[in-house]
């Protein structure tokens, strides 16, 4: 008997062009598309974006509101990265394929008024997108990056925390540091999103202190052997 294989379908494509980005002095940059159809997505979703050749993509969280006209990603720059070297250098108005958005990290919702979030690097992008659309405040909010560049054009309740840096209106050190200072509550949710060392070490701490797995948000963008 013959036996037929049904391969997955791909997930539709849709077109949008570039039509601004800023780049900031530690490596990151925004980068706004507009997008050739009407596109609606929940604080915290993805989208793949194809590279030159259709055949590679990476996901990429949406910085922007769920009401913005544009939408935006806060990408952190990898130099001879496929796909963060390369959307860096093209031109804007070029045309580009993303994916349909998709994601299961929605910090902001309401369904959890208590929140506390974490996040390093670009990792703060699905917060800046729950704080742009409106979304729940945190009660407690960290953000760590490497450098004090990092920080430029970057706004929100967060603790900024600079590895390497000097002091100034943030504190020197690390997003890990003083985890007893953190909100427990057995009502809070935990939103970790960035490189894996750090929501592990974060997630380890809640365990640590009794909190449940289902009250414990992760979204890994980078696994720090990598970086
Ligand atoms: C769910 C999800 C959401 C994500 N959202 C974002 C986002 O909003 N913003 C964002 O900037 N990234 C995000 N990422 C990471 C992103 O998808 C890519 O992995 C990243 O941009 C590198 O892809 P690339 O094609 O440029 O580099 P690649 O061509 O894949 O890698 C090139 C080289 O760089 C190394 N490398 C990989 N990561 C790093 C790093 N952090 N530092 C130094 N070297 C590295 C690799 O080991 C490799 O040698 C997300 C990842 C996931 C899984």
């Amino acid at each position: 008997m013959k036996r037929s294989i049904r391969l997955a379908e791909a997930p539709p494509r849709l077109g949008a062009r570039i039509a601004e980005r800023t780049a900031y002095a530690g490596g990151l940059y925004r980068i706004r598309f507009t997008p050739e159809a009407p596109f609606a997505f929940r604080p915290g979703d993805c989208v793949g974006v194809y590279g030159p050749k259709g055949n590679v993509s990476r996901p990429y969280s949406l910085s922007g509101g769920t009401d913005d006209t544009e939408l935006e990603l806060l990408i952190r720059r990898i130099p001879g990265g496929r796909i963060s070297d390369w959307l860096y250098t093209l031109p804007i108005g070029t045309r580009l394929e993303i994916s349909p958005p998709f994601g299961w990290f929605h910090p902001g919702e309401a369904a959890h008024p208590h929140q506390v979030w974490f996040a390093t690097g670009s990792g703060v992008a699905p917060f800046l997108s729950a704080l742009r659309s409106g979304g729940q405040h945190p009660l407690q909010a960290r953000w760590g990056v490497r450098s004090v560049l990092d920080l430029e054009g970057i706004d929100g309740p967060f603790e900024r925390f600079v590895s390497r840096g000097e002091p100034g209106g943030h504190r020197a050190g690390r997003v890990t540091d003083d985890l007893d200072t953190v909100r427990v509550g057995p009502e809070v949710h935990y939103y970790l999103c960035g490189l894996d060392a750090m929501i592990e070490e974060v997630a380890s701490m809640l365990a640590e202190r009794g909190v449940g797995e289902d009250r414990i948000h992760r979204e890994c963008f980078f696994q720090a052997q990598a970086s």
